[in-house]
């Protein structure tokens, strides 16, 4: 375990109230940092958790998502409802004043992506989102969903089962196109009409007009509600001013340090060098901003760990559990894993011999294994690979 030095560090200001924030906040203390802290977060909650936002909260059986009981226990001055405008040498300057710091934390995650037009979008990434677009999923509403990406295909899952009349237009030959490619995603499109969800592919949206929005080519398509799930950016609009080196996010290193010296940054917002790919990478994932926090408070307290990680997320749609672990391109080999074509199969993705990422749908010894083969770079053999009865962990070479 690491041994804390404090290297004069005696005031750490993290900026960004989210999973990634309030980890970095616990992370601290459990290493026993006695400096203080400050945690900015614009949004006026408590930290709480978004993965249930777009699933069991959409459907009703969770009201509350708050991530810690009580944050006293974390000795931190906790500024709710306070967003940062400014980053200058050693300060930050809110809407409400300033703060000094030592060392820096950005963790001000992503904000969603808006389509052109003066009607009504929603979009679903707070929990005050959440449950004003839940009131309006009652039985018969008309909801356009635009985009099957993850958050699409989870609200057309809960708003159908609430009984609205979904349908989703995406872009894109299929659903998830941008995060599996065509052919995996194409896999998926069959559950959206078992659902009783109308999706539209090839559809890219022109703009949003009050009560529906105009397709590329001028159709025009009536809905009650449009909710707008077409990605996020990075929420780093305010750095443009500051020296902090932007590249898709804060670009930063294997140790999570910025291109300004103490200041870092983590979760969402972050695009971390990954030595394991060789390039840069900004993921949207939950388990990164819950576990890059371990090392980064490590660093920030004066060693200089690696954080390098096997990405990993999760989906919940239309019943089925999705797990993605890895990272691949465009270019990597696909090879199915496909028992008979049923419900559960996996897709994987290889560089030359070595894996690299795995899809699977409903089987996550497949998941665990390929994380293994993945994590330790191993030669695998394609054809065993693609052989469903042959357990993956039994494909390296
Ligand atoms: C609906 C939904 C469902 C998801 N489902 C999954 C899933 O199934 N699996 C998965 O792996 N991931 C999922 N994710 C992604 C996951 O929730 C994110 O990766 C994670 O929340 C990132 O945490 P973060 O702390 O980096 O950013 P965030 O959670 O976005 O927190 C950042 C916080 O910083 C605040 N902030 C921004 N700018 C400022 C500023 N200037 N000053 C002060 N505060 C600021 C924001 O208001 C926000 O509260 C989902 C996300 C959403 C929205």
């Amino acid at each position: 375990m690491h041994r804390m030095r404090s290297d004069g560090v005696k005031r750490i200001v993290v900026v960004g109230g989210g999973l990634a924030g309030l980890r970095t906040v616990e992370e601290l203390r459990a290493l026993g940092y006695a400096g203080a802290i400050t945690l900015i977060g614009a949004e006026n909650r408590p930290p709480y958790d978004r993965p249930p936002l777009s699933k069991h909260l959409m459907l009703g059986t969770v009201h509350d998502t708050s991530l810690r009981a009580e944050l006293d226990s974390l000795g931190a001055d906790i500024r709710l409802g306070e967003r940062a405008e400014q980053l200058g040498d050693g300060v930050i300057r809110t809407d409400r004043g300033e703060h000094r710091f030592d060392r820096l934390v950005l963790a001000t995650g992503a904000r969603p992506i808006a389509l052109p037009g003066p009607g009504r979008q929603w979009f679903l990434r707070t929990i005050d989102d959440a449950l004003a677009l839940r009131e309006t999923l009652v039985p018969g509403a008309q909801l356009v969903i635009i985009g099957a990406g993850w958050i699409g295909a989870e609200v057309a899952t809960a708003a159908a089962a609430r009984g609205s009349e979904v349908t989703v237009l995406e872009a894109a030959a299929a659903p998830l196109a941008g995060a599996v490619g065509v052919e995996v995603g194409a896999r998926t499109a069959e559950w959206y009409a078992a659902a009783g969800v109308e999706l539209r592919l090839g559809q890219p949206v022109e703009s949003v007009q009050d009560g529906g929005l105009v397709l590329a080519g001028g159709e025009w398509l009536a809905a009650d509600e449009i909710l707008t799930a077409v990605g996020v950016r990075p929420d780093v609009g305010w750095l443009e001013s500051s020296a902090v080196k932007l590249e898709n996010g804060v670009a930063v290193d294997e140790q999570l340090r910025s291109s300004v010296p103490g200041v870092y940054a983590v979760g969402d917002c972050a695009a971390f060098w990954s030595g394991r790919f060789g390039r840069r990478m900004r993921t949207e994932h939950w388990d990164t901003a819950l576990r890059a926090p371990t090392a980064l408070a490590a660093n920030l307290t004066g060693a200089a760990q690696r954080y390098d990680p096997v990405p990993y997320f999760w989906s919940e749609q239309f019943g089925r559990m999705l797990q993605y672990v890895g990272d691949h391109r465009g270019a990597d080999r696909l090879v199915w894993r496909d028992p008979g074509r049923g419900p559960r199969w996996a897709a994987c993705w290889l560089a030359g011999a070595r894996l690299v990422a795995v899809l699977t749908v409903g089987l996550p010894r497949d998941l665990q294994q390929g994380r293994r083969l993945i994590e330790s770079a191993v030669p695998v053999d394609a054809e065993r690979v693609g052989d469903p009865s042959v357990p993956l962990r039994e494909t390296a070479i």
